[in-house]
């Protein structure tokens, strides 16, 4: 074949062949995008399945969290619980051993005077653990919360009688006096080296009584430690204090307490570190009693007979144990009835139970006329009077129990006045 029909036939061949080209590549492209599509599709199915780990680990996840807070919420209310049982016990406890003392601790004979000195040493003997007693007069500091912030006691220096002193250690001798005579009140006890000689001379005198002092410590050194020691002294409590004016703060009396202890060179244990109110440690010393402790007035302060400034709004209605087995004897021979009051403040003079001198006898000052009449006025749980009205000083609990274990000497009082 020539010609034009030959050139046709070929164009047509050509075009074919084109077009079965162009059929193979548009096969391959669809191929490929088949399998593109394929792919992609499974790589979303990867990616859901993979989300729905996720989702579902989340999920789980969440439902661990879920547990672990319920179970912390049950804890805390089981704790919560507990802690309140354990609270309501300690309440239960206290108010069963103070049931027991205001049933076997306050007694008739308290509150009659009595002049027979025998019958007076006996009851002394039975009722007093404490006898505090100020060998001088003089204190270093004002601190706020002291009734020494108003009334001066850094001027002067006045000792007590020393007859004086002696005659209340002879008439402790003669009861055999086993209980704590403390060098306390109002005084810095460290501040005057005579009460090394003090303390030497109730050793000598009373061989079985524990002498005991509170310091403010600012005079304490290890050799002076060591001093008292060895004249006899078995019980020291060194209170930690800031700056006269200032208030309580806890790491600072935390950080004073530890450069005393430091100072001090021997070993301690802390033993009570309650945020904002008390922070105390153990001194382990020979065969020594020794306490370290810095508190928070402003929130267990005292008002001291209405002399400072601290829980001024407390209304009193509890007994007071404090005339019935402690004695205060001030450096001029004036005994109180509470650590809270002094003879040397003007409103506190009408609670001077007694003056002593070298010829009287703590025995009869201790069933006097006045002391009888103190103890009167502290029975019952009734609103209290006079320096007593807002004192919040070693209450006992007002419940039935309390009040039924003192029911009976309340009664005597009431017909006693
Ligand atoms: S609290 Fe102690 S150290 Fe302070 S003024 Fe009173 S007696 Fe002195
Ligand atoms: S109630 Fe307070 S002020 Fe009164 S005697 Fe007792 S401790 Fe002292």
């Amino acid at each position: 074949m020539k010609g034009p029909k030959a050139k046709f036939s070929n164009f047509v061949s050509i075009v074919d062949t084109s077009l079965e080209k162009v059929g193979l590549a548009r096969h391959a492209l669809l191929k490929s995008s088949e399998c593109l599509v394929s792919e992609m599709k499974g790589s979303i199915t990867e990616l859901k399945k993979l989300n729905e780990d996720v989702v579902r680990d989340n999920t789980a996840y969440k439902n661990v969290v879920k547990n672990h807070e319920e179970t912390i919420k049950i804890n805390q209310e089981k704790n919560r619980n507990i802690s309140g049982e354990l609270e309501e016990l300690k309440r239960k406890v206290t108010i069963l051993k103070q049931s027991h003392v205001l049933a076997t601790e306050f007694r008739s004979e308290h509150l009659v005077e009595m002049d027979d000195e025998k019958a007076a040493r006996d009851l002394f003997v039975r009722s007093v653990e404490m006898v505090e007693v100020e060998v001088f007069s003089y204190c270093n500091r004002v601190c706020w919360f002291c009734p020494n912030a108003t009334h001066d006691r850094r001027t002067a220096n006045h000792h007590m009688d020393h007859d004086l002193y002696i005659k209340i250690l002879k008439d402790l001798k003669s009861c055999n006096y086993s209980g704590m005579l403390s060098y306390s009140r109002y005084n810095e006890p460290l501040a005057d080296r005579i009460i090394v000689e003090r303390i030497r001379e109730a050793r000598d005198y009373l061989p079985n009584a524990f002498l005991h002092l509170n310091t403010n410590g600012d005079y304490l050194t290890t050799k002076y430690l060591h001093e008292l020691y060895d004249a006899g002294l078995r019980g020291l409590n060194i209170q930690v204090y800031l700056n006269n004016e200032e208030r309580f703060e806890h790491e600072k009396v935390k950080n004073r307490m530890l450069l005393k202890l430091d100072k001090l060179g021997t070993d301690y244990e802390i033993v009570r570190d309650t945020k904002n109110l008390w922070i105390e440690a153990k001194i382990l010393f020979r065969d020594m009693k020794v306490r370290m402790y810095g508190r928070n007035f402003e929130k267990n302060g005292v008002d001291r007979g209405g002399t400072v400034e601290v829980e001024a709004s407390h209304v009193r209605t509890s007994p007071c144990r404090s005339p019935f087995n402690h004695m205060y004897i001030d450096y001029n021979g004036s005994v109180m009835p509470c650590c809270n009051v002094r003879s040397d403040i003007p409103q506190h003079k009408n609670c001077i139970i007694d003056k002593l001198n070298p010829t009287s006898s703590i025995f009869l000052t201790y069933t006097n006329r006045l002391s009888a009449r103190w103890r009167r006025g502290l029975v019952g749980f009734e609103e209290k009077k006079g320096v007593c009205e807002s004192c919040n000083f070693a209450e006992f609990i007002d419940s039935p129990e309390t009040r039924k274990a003192h029911e009976e000497i309340s009664a005597i009082s009431k017909a006693l006045e």
